[in-house]
């Protein structure tokens, strides 16, 4: 008799998991449920922003696989059904099927949770009204769209992080006059330096965004359970809508109710080879921990590329395998407009935190030859730690190609290189692409002699 598959969530990691279980097995050796609470899986978030600012046309361009496709593949999609609580005892789930409003269970042998992360929701007042939401899924941005053709003109960006970023070029490409709203100093406070930030800063002022920095949200004006203002301690800002992007929360509570081991970062814990501290039971995704792999901590690093590389990791030992998920470096990548931004490993502050000795050298360099036609400058910080000169982090704000050289110092990273090391690499060069000394390189030799 076949073993039996479940999965929660079917988005990511977890259709990652199944997909790669499938490629693995017969049906008749697993058979693989996935339940999905929603009416689709496999999903780009990652693509709203860009469909939001109307860069991307067709949504469901951004489906990668429906419930079709993964069914006709061997796997068997439940959606808009939810799981409510999961017997570790009895191997077995309560799920409720949302359209039968009806309850069931069903053993597993195997059980992966995939369950994603929730956007912070403050409990402002006001936060329910019409007008005011999160940017999480196609549902999410076929609302923006109705609030768009009903008129909105006026849009409240609340929090300045990747997707806050995002999501104030989309709306500004829409013709809409945009505010955004940040409590720290400085936009993407969370993932840049102070320093590196204000180029950020500079770019989303140029372009026409109303930035307020160091302004705390309060609540929201409503007339008529429609949003018409976002309150600050600095005064309102009038909004016909308001996008709020605050940074995410791992769902964790089936896990802990199920007395699943959840971390002090507050994601589930799992090893290497994504198993949970309970028998049979696997995690992965947005919902998990993490190895960092400079600061050797557990740590909740919510990307799509951690969830689809550890879906795959479950999915393969699930189904017999051996592989292992090698950690993360936190590298990130997005844009404002021709703005490139990018870090990995530790900012500056970051390592002072994590109890580093580090140095923080900043390096401006073009990404042409000078005389190449369009050089454009950007801006490198590299922190490595005094005396041993290893590298800890890196990042980038720059014009076109900027960004993508992270991975440069990405593979150095992983690869525990010192800056000397890095500055001695053997990098590409032509004049449409960079000076003869790339300006990664150029960093890092600066970074070296300054330890
Ligand atoms: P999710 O994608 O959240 O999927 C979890 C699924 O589980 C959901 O579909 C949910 O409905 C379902 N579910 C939860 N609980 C239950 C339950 N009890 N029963 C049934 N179903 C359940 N990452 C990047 O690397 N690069 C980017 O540029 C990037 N941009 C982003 C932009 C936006 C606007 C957003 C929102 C995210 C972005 N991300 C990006 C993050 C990336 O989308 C996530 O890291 C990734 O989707 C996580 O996948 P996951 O499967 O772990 O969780």
């Amino acid at each position: 008799m076949a073993r039996r598959l479940v999965i929660i969530g079917g988005d990511a990691a977890g259709m990652s998991a199944a997909a790669q279980a499938r490629r693995m097995t017969s049906t008749g050796e697993l058979e693989i449920v996935a339940f999905e609470r929603s009416t689709r899986t496999s999903y780009a978030a990652c693509g709203l922003p860009y469909l939001v600012g109307g860069f991307v046309k067709a949504p469901d361009s951004l489906v990668a696989r429906t419930p079709q496709q993964h069914r006709a593949n061997g796997i068997d999609v439940r959606t808009r059904h939810d799981v409510v609580a999961i017997d570790t005892q009895a191997s077995a789930v309560t799920v409720r099927d949302l359209d039968a409003a009806a309850e069931s269970t069903l053993r597993y042998d195997e059980l992966l949770i995939g369950t994603g992360a929730s956007g912070i929701s403050p409990p402002w007042p006001g936060i329910d009204a019409h007008g005011v939401l999160q940017l999480r899924t196609l549902d999410d941005a076929a609302q923006v769209e109705r609030l768009l053709g009903a008129g909105a003109r006026r849009a409240v960006v609340v929090g300045a992080g990747y997707i806050g970023l995002e999501v104030a070029e989309g709306l500004l490409e829409r013709g809409l006059a945009v505010t955004v709203v940040e409590r720290l100093d400085a936009p993407m406070g969370a993932v840049l330096d102070a320093d590196m930030a204000a180029g950020v800063a500079q770019a989303m002022r140029a372009a026409g965004i109303d930035l307020r920095l160091h302004t705390a949200v309060t609540g929201f004006t409503t007339v008529g359970g429609r949003v018409t203002a976002v309150e600050t301690a600095s005064g309102p800002f009038e909004a016909d809508l308001v996008l709020i992007g605050l940074g995410v929360r791992p769902n964790v509570e089936l896990a802990r109710a199920a007395g699943i081991g959840v971390g002090a970062a507050g994601g589930i814990l799992v090893d290497n080879h994504q198993r949970t501290d309970t028998p049979h039971i696997w995690a992965a995704g947005d919902c998990v921990e993490s190895h960092h792999r400079v600061t050797g901590r557990s740590v909740v690093v919510a990307l799509g590329t951690h969830a689809n590389k550890q879906g795959r990791v479950a999915g393969t030992n699930i189904a017999g395998g051996e592989v292992t998920f090698g950690g993360v470096l936190g590298t990130a990548i997005t844009r404002f407009k021709e703005l490139e931004i990018a870090r990995t490993g530790l900012t500056e502050q970051e390592a002072a935190a994590a109890g580093f000795d580090a140095i923080g050298v900043t390096t401006e360099a073009l990404n042409r030859a000078h005389y190449f036609p369009d050089a454009q400058p950007m801006k490198i910080k590299i922190v490595a730690e005094r005396g041993t000169g290893r590298l800890l982090g890196a990042q980038i704000v720059g014009g076109e190609g900027a960004g993508k050289r992270i991975d440069v110092f990405a593979t150095a990273l992983w690869n525990n290189m010192s800056v000397a090391e890095v500055g001695g690499m053997d990098l590409s060069y032509a004049p449409p692409f960079s000076p003869v000394w790339d300006p990664v390189l150029l960093a890092a030799g600066k970074s070296a002699s300054s330890i």
